[in-house]
Formats: C-alpha cells, structure tokens, sequence
C-alpha cells in the first residue's frame, strides 16, 4: 500500500465535558453540509466521514472509518496522490485541490467520479488531522463539457453558414454591380435610388458576413503560442493603423512591453481593434491612446487607455457581444465585432478582457495573458 500504515484511532479524552460539546457541535454541523466530509489522521487513516461522503462513495459510516484513504483513491493513482499527502502534515495549509485537472475517486462499486476537494487542517486531541471537502463535480464537468461541445458547434455552424452565403452574395452584387455599369443612365432616376439602396444594403452584408466567418474561424484556428516580444506584435498592429491615425492625426504612445506567450498575429488583432476604437470613439482634435503592461505575477495585464468619448456603465455587459454598438454608424462607422473577436482571442490565451470609463472621461480596456511559466499549467 502507498500509503503510511495507520496510526491509532482517535479518541475523545474522557472527562473532559466542554471538549466532547464541541466535538458533538462540529459533528452535527459536518453531518448537515452539503458536500462530503472526510478527516483523515497523519497514518491517512479515516477518521471520520459524514452522511454525504457516504452516499457518496457507495461506502457505509463504519466500512470506512479505520479504513486507509487509499479505498477511495483509484489503483493507478494511488501513488501519486500518497506522495502529495504525505509532506501536507509536514506544512499543513487550506488548499483546493483538482480545479484545473480534477481528481479522480472511486466509488464502492468501482466506478470513477471526479471530485474537488478542499484541504484543511486542526489539531486534533490524538495528533494533526486533515479535513477534506469533497465535492462531486460530474454533473458540472457534464455542463461544462456540454456548454464547450454546444459552442464549438455554434461557431463551426456560424463558419459554415458564413461562407455558404458568401457566394449567393457574391452572384447578387456582381449582378447589381453589372446592372450599373450596363443601364447606368438609361433607367429612371427612381430605379437607380433603389438600386443604390439595394447596392449598399448588400455591401452591408457582405462586411456583416465576412466579420461572421472572421469570428468563427478564431475558434478553428490551431493555437500556436510562441514566445514573442508584445511589442513586436504592437508594431505589427500600428503598420495597418497606419492610414487612420494619420487621417484622424491621433497620437498612439506606449511603454516597454514584456516578452509574453501568445499567438503574435491573433493578438495583433486585438492590440488593433482597442487602438483603433481608442481613435474612433474619440472627439479630441488629436485622439490620444496609450498603452502598458504591468506585471501581476502570475499574469500581464495589459491597458489601453485613451480618451475618447467613453461608455456609459450601463453597456459594461453589452459592448463584447457581436453586433452590440453603442453609437450610430454615421457618426462612429463600425460593425461591432472588434470586441467580439478581441474577447475572443483573449480567452483563446486563457487571458480575460474587461474594461474601466466613465462617459465623456475616455475609457481604459485592459487584457490579461498568463505569465510564460504559468501557461502550460492554464492551458
Ligand atoms: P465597432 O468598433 O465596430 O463598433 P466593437 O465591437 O469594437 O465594434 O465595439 C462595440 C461598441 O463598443 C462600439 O460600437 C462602441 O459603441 C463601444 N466602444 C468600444 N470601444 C470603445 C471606446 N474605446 N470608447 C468608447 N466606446 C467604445
């Protein structure tokens, strides 16, 4: 066996009334959580179990106190997970175990679950004690499965369907556009204000479509994370902002940035949307934008500050869906995808975007990318 051979049961010293209270407290009150409770003395013998670890693991209350831990733990892990309990009484500390990679249990019957368990520890009257909370986690892995299953089908139908009716479109404004060259100047005035509506109305769509198939193929993308310098891929970005910032004489300044991992062409993509909306949603005769990075241990944390004309607090929620905008098109021209894409890509590095503004005082967008020696955990 794995793991250390028992150690003596623990007992309640006799006599001593207020320490039995407590215990009676501590017991009902662990008898009444909702997930399961398990105590497990230093030899990882178990010392006490509620009602819920029970039920649990198929296992009655008094099959499975003495027992070794080991019972709950599958053959083939038994091992490893022996070698992480074992220096936790040397330096017992409040840890959750199995958010990322799950841990895997047994049940009576064999079969397998995963579970979360949250570690703690008390000095118990015959030595140290680990308490696990153990929480069954199938059903909302199922959920999270299914949600990730449910949207890796959205997109590759939004994918499919985008370039399915690329080509239709392509046939009606290739007609219009011969329409035009052909009778321009042989119809009445009124058929050719309602082929222009017709002409712009598709031209619409096919921009609508094209941000549709873009979107959806940033899923579809393999993800190749490199090490890059951030600011090479900044530069990339500025190369193709080039012809705006000229035209809107905006000024887009920046500190050093870090070498972080990340796929360079895909974050260029949103260096270039926040810059370029930075200078879109602005009304100062020389749109100002600036962008840093700061150091958050285990993440950067990337700001793009500019100062525009802001965002209402009311529209935080509404602004990264695809299509939301905020502002009429006439004045702020725009299909409402940048953030769309931008959050997307962002989550795509396990990164988070979210941003601070207040209308009328500019607004600050901010992203997150996991530190290089952190990423391969979060991936
Ligand atoms: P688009 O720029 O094409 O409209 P986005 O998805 O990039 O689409 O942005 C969605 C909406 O969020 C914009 O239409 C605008 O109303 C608002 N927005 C985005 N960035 C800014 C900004 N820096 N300042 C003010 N409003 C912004």
């Amino acid at each position: 066996m794995a793991f250390p051979q028992a150690e003596p049961e623990l007992e309640a010293r006799e006599g001593d009334d207020a320490l039995v209270k407590d215990e009676i407290h501590l017991r009902s009150y662990m008898e009444a959580a909702l997930g399961g409770i398990l105590a497990i003395n230093r030899g990882g013998r178990i010392v006490f179990v509620n009602g819920h670890t029970e039920q649990m693991f198929g296992y009655s209350r008094s099959e499975l106190l003495g027992e070794n831990l080991a019972v709950l733990i599958p053959e083939r892990f038994r091992e490893n997970y022996a070698s992480a309990f074992r220096p936790y009484f040397a330096a017992p500390n409040v840890q959750l175990l199995g958010m990322e990679m799950g841990l895997i249990a047994l049940r009576k019957n064999g079969e397998e679950f995963p579970v979360e368990v949250g570690l703690s520890f008390v000095e118990g009257q015959a030595g140290p004690i680990a308490l696990g909370f153990v929480t069954d986690v199938t059903d909302r892995r199922r959920i999270r499965n299914d949600l990730s299953r449910m949207n890796t089908e959205l997109e590759h139908f939004a994918q499919v369907v985008s370039q399915d009716l690329q080509e239709p479109l392509r046939v009606i404004t290739g007609y219009l556009d011969l329409i035009h060259r052909r009778y321009r100047g042989t119809m009445n005035v009124e058929a050719e204000e309602f082929l222009d509506v017709v002409a712009k109305g598709a031209s619409r769509m096919k921009e609508r479509i094209e941000n549709l198939f873009n979107f959806s193929r940033i899923a579809a993308v393999v993800p190749s994370f490199h090490v890059v310098r951030s600011e090479l891929i900044l530069q990339t970005a500025m190369d193709d902002l080039k012809a705006m910032i000229g035209e809107k004489s905006a000024e887009v300044t920046w500190d050093p940035l870090p070498e972080i991992v990340a796929h360079a062409s895909l974050l260029a993509q949103v260096f270039q949307n926040l810059i370029a909306n930075g200078i879109k949603f602005n009304d100062q005769s020389i749109p100002r934008v600036h962008i840093s990075a700061t150091d958050h241990g285990s993440e950067w944390v990337f700001s793009v500050q500019d100062d525009g004309i802001g965002i209402e607090a009311r529209h935080f929620d509404r602004i990264f869906q695809m299509f939301e905008r905020l502002n009429s098109s006439e004045l702020y021209p725009g299909y409402g995808v940048g953030l769309a894409i931008s959050r997307k890509i962002v989550e795509r590095h396990k990164g988070r975007i979210w941003f601070e503004s207040k209308s009328g005082e500019g607004s600050t967008f901010y992203f997150s990318i996991p530190r290089q020696d952190n990423f391969n955990q979060v991936r």
